[in-house]
């Protein structure tokens, strides 16, 4: 048995590539389909993940929308929601952020050993907290302790730097984007992955296609990795 969770990443993209906008704020890509479908995701995981970035730019609460799919995860034991987690090496999570005050459920900061105590102190009164790493989080014992803490089933949301962070550790199974109908464009505007990248192709990461789906005038395309 794996000692992480199985790992899967939602996003939405642009027709050439990009999560959002030059502004780096949340832009609508798709539509109430893949909602819809994002929502059933969300339903059917343990824990959603987020990097820190995510949360400043977007402030997303990442709650089960349909009123229907959080009594079926109550009827089955469950919380309404899932776990809902940030990569957060510095603590930066304000303190009001719609991730630690809407919905119940658990919440977990995962910060880095250098994340100033008074920040952790304060977070710790709304979430858990997970130390991995020394300047920033190491996310392979990320994965690790969040199996232990029964994560079994994890959906990663963005945004472009943690995609690519976990995908390039080779800690992601797969990957599914919804491809809108539009271009973005703009050089500053994130890409579904960001971070230092490669230099030779073999150094890529491949991806095996397993399923495309056409909704929204898009299309869902889903990869697993290796
Ligand atoms: P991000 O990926 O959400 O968060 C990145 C941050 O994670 C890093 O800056 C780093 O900050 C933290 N981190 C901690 N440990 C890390 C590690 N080992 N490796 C890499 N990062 C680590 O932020 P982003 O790249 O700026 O993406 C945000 C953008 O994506 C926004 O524009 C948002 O609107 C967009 N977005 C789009 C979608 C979509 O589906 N369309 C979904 C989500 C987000 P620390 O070092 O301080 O911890």
């Amino acid at each position: 048995m794996q000692d992480r969770p199985y790992t899967f990443i939602n996003s939405a993209m642009s027709a050439d590539g990009k999560i959002s906008t030059k502004l780096r704020k949340q832009v609508k890509i798709s539509g109430r389909t893949d909602f819809d479908r994002v929502d059933e995701l969300r339903a059917s995981a343990d824990a959603v993940m987020v990097g820190i970035g995510t949360v400043l730019a977007d402030d997303p609460s990442l709650t089960v929308k349909s009123e229907e799919r959080r009594r079926r995860r109550v009827s089955a034991g469950l919380d309404e929601n899932p776990a809902r987690i940030v990569v957060d090496s510095g603590a930066r999570t304000p303190l009001t952020a719609d991730i630690l005050n809407k919905g119940t459920g658990r919440r977990i900061i995962v910060v880095s050993q250098s994340a100033p105590e008074e920040r952790v102190a304060a977070l710790r009164e709304k979430a858990e907290i997970l130390v991995a790493g020394k300047d920033q989080v190491d996310l392979t014992t990320m994965s690790a302790e969040l199996k232990k803490r029964g994560i079994g089933r994890l959906m990663i949301e963005g945004g472009a730097t943690l995609n690519y962070a976990m995908t390039s550790s080779g800690l992601v199974d797969e990957i599914s984007v919804f491809v809108g109908n539009l271009i973005i464009g703009g050089e500053n505007a994130p890409t579904l992955m960001d971070g230092p990248g490669i230099s030779e192709r073999e150094q890529a990461v491949g991806l095996k296609l397993i399923k495309y789906e056409p909704i929204d005038g898009g299309i869902v395309l889903t990869w697993k990795t290796g």
